[in-house]
């Protein structure tokens, strides 16, 4: 039966990667009733990536009308710089982006309302609403993967920013004389603790014993640590330490009752969690310690929080969210 009625009505929600888009529909009850996976193919160029988003966008709410029910709202998170508030994807190093009005060209497209997201800030939303920050009220979301980000999330909004940057924790100054970041500066928190950065400092002190390159994952490093190869555990020792005192001054901004962590890292488990607890703990005077806790809906976040985004833009909020 479709009569438009509450019990009809999805989001089409899209997440798109710098290789992947992960699609959805999406109730409002936070329930996915449809997902689908697209290459991005970034290599295309910018104006064919928006091609394909809009066709995906534009197909997903076609299957909706298809199977009955009513599309009433677009959601869309990108990688890199995102003005929200005008629906514009700044700036992005791994899908191309340069100030794409996606927003206005999705309404045009579909006819839909639609809103734009920062991936990590609406996976936080995610995590806030629906996974493992559901029910805290103040929640610091923080992806460990290639790089590190963050989304403060506050009774279920993900602060944005002055200009769309906010949450950009990887770029905390952790080491002063440490490795170079991407960004330009030394010692950025990313530089030293993201996965990229842990599997290039093991590499760089396996290399001095051997003449054969070294090539090994963030994800080996945490195996090979965990099973009492002492490199390896230096290495580890060393990412957790500068974790640590990122986490403790983004605790000292936010006053978080719960940080998750998300991101490729995460998946190591109770191999970060339990030693990054007891650096955190350590780093805490006056504050009060936050619940560290793993990420819970794995890489469909970006996607749900697509669609919390798209519920939002739209004033529908049916999912139960305790706080
Ligand atoms: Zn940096």
């Amino acid at each position: 039966m479709s009569d438009g009625g509450v019990r009809d009505r999805v989001v089409v929600a899209l997440d798109v990667g710098g290789t992947g888009m992960k699609c959805a529909l999406v109730r409002p009850d936070g329930v996915v009733v449809r997902t689908e996976r697209h290459p991005t193919d970034a290599a295309r160029g910018p104006a064919a990536v928006v091609g394909t988003i809009l066709d995906v966008a534009g197909g997903l709410a076609d299957k909706a009308r298809a199977d009955g029910l009513t599309p009433i709202a677009v959601g869309i998170a990108v990688p890199g710089v995102v003005d929200e508030a005008r629906g514009v994807a700044v700036w992005s190093a791994n899908v191309g982006f340069r100030d794409v009005p996606l927003r206005d060209l999705t309404v045009a497209r579909l006819g839909l309302p639609t809103a734009l997201g920062h991936d990590v800030r609406v996976g936080g939303l995610a995590e806030a609403r629906l996974g493992a920050g559901r029910g805290t009220g103040h929640v610091l979301f923080v992806a460990i993967g290639t790089g590190i980000a963050a989304a403060h999330v506050v009774d279920g909004m993900a602060a944005v920013g002055a200009n769309g940057a906010a949450g950009e924790i990887g770029h905390i100054l952790v080491r002063p004389d440490g490795p170079r970041c991407g960004c330009g500066r030394p010692g950025c928190l990313e530089a030293v603790a993201s996965a990229a950065a842990i599997g290039r400092r093991y590499a760089e002190l396996a290399g001095e014993t051997t003449d054969a390159p070294v090539t090994v994952t963030a994800a080996e490093v945490a195996e090979r640590a965990a099973a009492g190869e002492p490199l390896a555990g230096q290495v580890w020792q060393e990412a957790i330490t500068a974790l640590a005192d990122g986490l403790a001054s983004g605790q000292a901004l936010f006053d978080v009752a719960t940080i998750v962590l998300g991101g490729g890292l995460a998946q190591a488990g109770d191999g970060l969690l339990t030693p990054l607890r007891a650096a955190l703990h350590e780093r805490m005077t006056f504050h009060r310690e936050p619940q560290l806790v793993a990420a819970a809906l794995g890489d469909e976040a970006g996607c749900l929080g697509a669609a919390l985004l798209a519920l939002d833009a739209v004033g529908v909020r049916d999912h139960q969210e305790k706080r």
